[in-house]
């Protein structure tokens, strides 16, 4: 079955690895899908640090590649072999290729059904949610099981996963959240989360940081640190670990971590981790027990989402511009249609 669609869609896309002006706001077919799959029209896409990665050329793509991770949006058509899903259902979903109007996904996917009386806010607050508060509920109990009373660093503590991680460290696992971010601005939202110790990087120089670390941790050092920040935090991140303590290493803003000797590890026995989300998902049963994790803080307010500012769809590249310059908090939307 399929409704009457038009066969050009837009989308942000890219030809070359680059800068931001790679980027553009172009004509693309309206994918066709199999008996297997579904149409999505999108209503709102979130924004993730990862697009980045993929536009430099730090992760390989196939060009012309179409970005986006996750959106929210309406099923338009269905596959005749699929089951489970109707025309007009509501969803939000993990996919790749969403920073378009039209996308395509396998019915078996990760995908959620947000029943038919899910309004506009729900379907922002959705778009805004799934991928980075995944990222916080698996990272928080697969990456590291956080223990109560832990103190945990947290890197670019006011960014998108980082508020959730803020909160569900310090309110649902009972842990201290030490941040760091470059701004007071940052660490007041930071704080506003749940981070009991604020660290302000563009104030402080590392050596600073790693004191004032150990003077709040008793000179222990902290049980884990979640560093999205890569490059110019990961040596930091090492030496302020505690005897036993995990490095989850788990994004590259500043640039990949170089390579690690091993033997770095045995004085205070560590464990490092250079964990994906999609790792901790991939099961069905993964995913399921997740998301509904994740909805049940979202529904009982546990979970604040701090959608910062929505874009239209073709004004992705001024979007990363300001992600990129470091001067956004919180989650950032794409709003398609
Ligand atoms: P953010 O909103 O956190 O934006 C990135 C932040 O990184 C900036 O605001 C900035 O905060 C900090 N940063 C530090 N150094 C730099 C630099 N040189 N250039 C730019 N930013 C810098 O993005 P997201 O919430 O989307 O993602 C956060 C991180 O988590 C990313 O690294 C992302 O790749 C990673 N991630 C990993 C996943 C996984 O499965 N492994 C899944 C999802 C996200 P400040 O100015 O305060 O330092």
């Amino acid at each position: 079955m399929s409704a009457s669609l038009p066969e050009k869609q837009k989308v942000i896309l890219f030809r070359k690895n680059g800068g931001p002006e790679v980027l553009e706001y172009a004509d693309f077919p309206i994918p066709a899908i199999s008996d297997s799959e579904v149409l999505i029209k999108n209503k709102y896409a979130g924004i993730n640090y990862i697009e980045v990665y993929f536009r430099k050329g730090i992760y390989p793509s196939k060009m012309p590649y179409v970005l986006g991770r996750e959106a929210t949006g309406t099923i338009v058509k269905i596959g005749k072999n699929v089951t489970g899903l109707e025309i007009g259902d509501k969803v939000a979903y993990l996919s790749g290729k969403t920073f378009a109007e039209y996308t395509k996904f396998p019915s078996s996917g990760n995908l959620i059904k947000l029943g038919s009386n899910a309004d506009d806010e729900k379907l922002k607050l959705y778009a805004a949610a799934l991928l980075q508060g995944l990222v916080a509920v698996t990272f928080v109990n697969e990456a590291y099981s956080v223990q109560p009373g832990d103190y945990i660093l947290v890197t670019a503590a006011a960014g998108g996963v980082g508020l959730l991680l803020d909160q569900v460290i310090s309110k649902e696992k009972k842990g201290h959240v030490i941040a760091i971010a470059s701004s007071k601005e940052k660490l007041q939202k930071a704080k506003a989360a749940g981070a009991e110790y604020l660290l302000n990087s563009s104030e402080l120089s590392q050596d600073e940081i790693l004191k004032r670390i150990l003077e709040i941790t008793g000179g222990n050092g902290v049980a884990a640190s979640f560093d999205s920040v890569g490059k110019d935090t990961a040596e930091l991140s090492l030496s302020a670990l505690s005897r036993k303590g995990t490095f989850v290493s788990f994004g590259n803003a500043s640039g990949t971590v170089p390579p690690l000797s091993i033997n770095r590890l045995s004085a205070k026995n560590l464990k490092v981790l250079r964990p994906q989300l999609y790792g901790y998902i991939s099961e069905p049963q993964e995913f399921k027990y997740y998301t509904e994790k994740l909805f049940s803080l979202i529904d009982n307010h546990e979970l604040e989402i701090d959608i910062s500012k929505i874009y239209p769809l073709s004004e992705y590249r001024q979007a990363v511009i300001e992600q990129e310059g470091r001067r956004t908090t919180g989650k950032l939307l794409l709003k398609i249609s």
